[in-house]
């Protein structure tokens, strides 16, 4: 429904109570629900605290807020203003009163079911898009493709396959975007060509022939591919630096790297369904080493995974391991010095190879000796970063479970991979369908 036929709605209810408006908050175009902040939605708080307004008129008051914690807040400041002019379109309801706040709150969790249902229906859609190995719609020409993003266009093709030869037999991807760039060879979009936006062409799926759906390959592409899938599959496991891999930002599941396969001991993969129903497996093939034998549910492991964390963080071991390990933490600054001393080094190191001070078989050689020392203290930082994660949830696993849902999945699987060492996932039970607990040990971190 349009903004404009709501403003409408709700001027009419104001004339009919013989409210004065005074003033109007729209945000336009941000739902409720998309977790983007809500500048007018804020101002009106702030106008109701400063008392620059002494009521409230809402389209639908189940539409005012997107969290529960959010109600609450707004509830909280009803009471406290005692105001009781709050009117929706749909119904009045009096915040001040509890029978009015058990209204609310029935609302508030109905709409975001309904708003749950609503993503989900779509987030559907595109994994069935991508599962059947379509062109997905918008953003730029891929590079190495024509507009139609079907067809290849061999000019640009051969500077993929080029690319994609010199970064397996070693070269850095520095190196080849510095020459492209000097040979005049541009981006898809007419640009130079930076490290970052080779990597994302050479790591693609397509390029290969494959249909990606959030950063894992989920079928085979419409079109062609013009390296082979094997080769893509060596390129993304060269470019696939671990550390980079944990920061990404967007990562849709809890446990990578927690997860390992009761038969090989490998780390379990997110590795969904072709419906789309997300799983873990043991992978297999190109630029994996599990056995592939081992998959599970993603759904229920992660429930399953989550409780024991809360269950393990009130619990004496880990209270002690906290205290010990806060006591043995190393020095944050130490080692935060020696990765920025080993980066300056890497940085003069590149400059003097662009420079042809030397050759790139002498650069490499250079550069391994200070790789490994960031690789050193990288490690340290990370033990320090292990003692603040848990904070004030150990003892407190309540807390935690109250503010789960606001935490995003990075500090979600932070906070696993802190209380966890590993998942053993073992073998299904043959003909066992529900969910099977037994298959699962967890190891904490000592
Ligand atoms: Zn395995």
């Amino acid at each position: 429904m349009g903004v404009a036929r709501q403003i409408e709605d709700c001027e009419r209810l104001a004339e009919r109570k013989g409210w004065r408006v005074v003033e109007q908050y729209v945000d336009d175009d941000v739902s409720a629900w998309s977790g983007r902040k809500r500048p007018q939605y804020a101002r009106s708080l702030e106008d109701l605290e400063a008392g620059a307004i002494d009521g409230l008129l809402v389209y639908d008051l189940d539409r005012l807020h997107r969290q529960p914690s959010e109600l609450e807040s707004f509830i909280e400041l009803c009471a406290r203003l005692r105001l009781t002019n709050v009117a929706s379109v749909s119904g009045d309801i009096d915040l001040t009163t509890s029978d009015g706040q058990f209204q609310a709150r029935i609302l508030g969790a109905v709409a975001k079911k309904e708003s749950d249902d609503k993503s989900r229906r779509i987030r559907r859609k595109h994994e069935e898009i991508a599962a059947g190995g379509k062109v997905s719609g918008g953003g730029n020409r891929p590079y190495g493709y024509e507009a139609d993003k079907l067809s290849v266009r061999p000019a640009e093709a051969a500077v993929v396959a080029e690319c994609a030869k010199r970064l397996l037999a070693g070269e850095p991807v520095r190196s080849i975007a510095r020459d492209l760039n000097e040979r005049g060879v541009t981006t898809s979009t007419g640009g130079r060509w930076s490290p970052t936006s080779l990597t994302r062409m050479l790591k693609s799926a397509r390029i290969s022939g494959q249909r990606a759906h959030h950063g894992e390959i989920v079928a085979t592409a419409e079109w062609p591919g013009i390296i082979s899938v094997e080769d893509g599959a060596a390129i993304r496991a060269l470019l696939a630096n671990p550390e980079r891999r944990t920061n990404q930002a967007v990562r849709r599941y809890l446990l990578p790297g927690i997860l390992v396969c009761s038969h090989c001991g490998e780390r379990l993969v997110a590795r969904p369904r072709s419906g789309g129903q997300r799983r873990y497996a043991c992978a297999r093939g190109p630029g994996f080493s599990g056995c592939g034998k081992t998959y599970i549910n993603a759904d229920q492991v992660e429930q399953f995974v989550k409780e024991a964390t809360l269950y393990r963080l009130d619990s004496k071991e880990l209270k002690r391991s906290q205290e010990r390990r806060q006591r043995d933490a190393p020095d944050a600054q130490r080692w935060l010095a020696e990765m920025e001393a080993a980066q300056a080094q890497l940085d003069e190191l590149a400059a003097a190879y662009g420079q042809r001070q030397f050759s790139l078989q002498e650069w490499m050689a250079a550069r391994k000796p200070i790789e490994q020392r960031m690789t050193a203290a990288r490690k340290q930082l990370a033990k320090v970063s292990r003692t603040n994660v848990l904070g004030e949830y150990v003892g407190n696993s309540a807390k935690l479970r109250a503010e789960w849902n606001a935490l995003d999945l990075s500090q979600q699987h932070a906070i696993v991979a802190t209380v966890f060492d590993k998942v053993v996932v073992g073998p299904a039970r043959r003909g066992y369908n529900r969910f099977d607990e037994s298959r699962l040990t967890a190891v904490p971190r000592p």
